[in-house]
């Protein structure tokens, strides 16, 4: 039993701990629920068999949300991934030799074992994240929806013909795929942030090796689990996990693994880059960003407040409290840096602090919350790091700033004001529930304050003004831009940002892109009759 465990079971007779304890024992239904249902896997998957590590060494799995022991893993290195490669490249030349309507079809039937398994997926994410279980079933629909979109994608990865120089030529292009894929993945959306590599990457053609989270490698596991019950053949898809660095490096150094994809924190991501110089792979990051909101004077507050809570306050204020504290925080484009014009300033805060202040901390597994723990102690202490340095420069509270009654890793939902661009939080990811106010006056300023980063993923800006709304859009280094609205991720559109928040898209039809080589086809000297 972890410590932190044996510190909330002894710590039962103190109310906020009550229920935390209560949880326990539902976080224990759901895991021995999960494990009848074969979907608790606790071993890595190499060349399709469930396999420890080879020294039998193992990692533990916790509840972010009570500290209990979850399961333990395999905590795998070199050889497994190269184990995990060598099936990876082997299954590589039948997989990508079947047609797209066949690798469709297995794709669609694993979409459908994920939505019929839903609330298993949602309730596992929950127990090993954090996240309010409603949030994380919204995640598994987001996330499945990827294996669908991919496969009906497979059958639509079309070459291209060039109309000749030469009357005797025909030139054409052909899109193959680029072999065996590394896809290394965050704790943050377990589920998610795989199927949006895996889905196009299986559609058109590519092997996988999955490395997890070590934080959340269980719902990858069981994402695995049911796609070879989905007739994914042995090797196609392949998870390790263990140490992250040294896993990393094998696949980086490996000639037959053809392609990284990351999403994650751009230290680790700018790692991976320079690492894949070295074979010169082809390499897709999602990596930290920075997001400005903008609020105008002419914003409808009643649009800006909408979205993570239901009642009154202002429908501006909801909108961008779904983007902030969703997932606590915790997403790259989590609302960042909440830009509002001195004209509506006041009002604005009014509305979006009555709003926040409803936010509902706990267990996610509990009626009601809206936000549950952070995922580690490390996540609290840049959280505390980052309030700290904002009130030593001039910001004040308006709503929590301090770590939950509750313990462990929750933290009160938090807004301070008047921060200012000197402050630690207007140039790096709280990644966390802070959301810091600023005032600006003009929109040009609300512009540079917005640009001056080196992030680029995702910006929002409310206006009802449409002139105003095409000039900002268009003037924000972005690589997404939501207007007036809170959440705007969904399969069917391409995810990925500017600068240093990456390289590539995910989802839509570019989304393939990514794990295509693209071959120039030249058919000379052709006799005429
Ligand atoms: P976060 O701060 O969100 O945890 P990280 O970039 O540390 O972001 O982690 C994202 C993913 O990258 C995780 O799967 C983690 O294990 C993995 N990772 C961390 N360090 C390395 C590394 N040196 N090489 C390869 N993967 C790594």
């Amino acid at each position: 039993m972890s410590m932190m465990l044996r510190m909330a079971l002894r710590s039962c007779h103190l109310s906020p701990f009550m229920r935390l304890c209560r949880m326990s024992t539902e976080a224990s239904k759901v895991s021995s629920r999960l494990s009848s249902l074969g979907l608790l896997r606790t071993q890595g998957l190499i060349g399709g068999k469930w396999s420890d590590a080879h020294d039998r060494k193992t990692l533990k799995v916790e509840n972010p949300a009570t500290g209990e022991l979850i399961a333990d893993i395999p905590f795998m290195g070199r050889k497994e991934t190269t184990d995990a490669i060598s099936a990876a490249y082997n299954a590589f030349h039948s997989w990508s030799k079947l047609t797209g309507s066949e690798r469709s079809k297995i794709l669609r039937k694993w979409y459908d074992l994920l939505i019929s398994h839903k609330e298993d997926l949602g309730q596992l994410i929950t127990l090993e994240q954090g996240k309010p279980l409603q949030e994380a079933n919204g995640e598994v629909g987001y996330g499945a929806a990827f294996i669908e979109f991919y496969a009906e994608e497979a059958k639509r990865i079309y070459g291209d013909i060039i109309p000749p120089t030469s009357a005797d030529r025909r030139l054409f292009v052909l899109k193959q795929p680029v072999g065996v894929v590394g896809a290394i993945t965050p704790w943050n959306f377990p589920f998610a942030m795989i199927t949006r590599k895996v889905g196009p990457a299986l559609a058109c053609g590519c092997t996988v090796v999955v490395k997890p989270s070590e934080l959340t490698p269980l719902t990858a596991l069981a994402a695995a689990e049911l796609g070879l019950q989905a007739g994914i053949p042995p090797g196609v898809l392949n998870v390790v996990m263990g140490n992250a660095p040294e896993i990393g490096d094998t696949l980086l150094a490996s000639s037959q693994v053809r392609k990284i994809t990351f999403t994650g924190s751009t230290a680790v991501g700018k790692k991976l880059m320079a690492g894949a110089a070295s074979t010169v792979k082809k390499v897709s990051l999602e990596l930290g960003g920075n997001a400005p909101v903008i609020v105008f004077d002419d914003a409808e507050l009643d649009v800006a407040v909408k979205g993570a809570v239901s009642s009154s306050s202002s429908m501006i204020s909801f909108t961008i409290i779904a983007a902030k504290f969703r997932n606590s925080g915790q997403t790259c484009v989590c609302a960042n840096r909440i830009l509002v014009q001195e004209g509506i300033y006041d009002q604005f805060a009014n509305a979006f602090a009555k709003g926040v202040e409803q936010l509902q901390v706990g267990n996610g597994f509990a009626e009601g919350v809206a936000q549950g723990p952070l995922i580690n102690q490390a996540a609290v202490e840049k959280v505390e790091s980052h309030i700290h340095d904002a009130l030593s420069k001039g910001a004040n509270v308006i709503v929590g700033g301090k770590r939950h009654s509750l313990g462990l890793t929750f933290y009160e939902p938090t807004v301070i004001g008047n921060v200012n661009t000197e402050m630690k939080i207007s140039r790096e990811e709280v990644f966390g529930p802070v959301a810091p106010l600023f005032r600006f006056r003009t929109e040009q300023e609300a512009i540079e304050i917005a640009n001056n980063t080196n992030a680029g993923l995702a910006a929002y800006l409310y206006t009802t003004n449409i002139s105003r709304l095409w000039r900002v859009s268009e003037a924000l280094e972005y690589g997404i831009v939501s207007a007036n609205e809170g959440l705007f991720s969904t399969e069917v559109a391409p995810f990925g940002g500017f600068k240093e928040s990456g390289l590539g898209r995910e989802g839509s039809k570019y989304g393939v892109d990514e794990y295509l080589e693209m071959k120039y086809l030249c058919l000379g000297n052709l006799k005429s009759a």
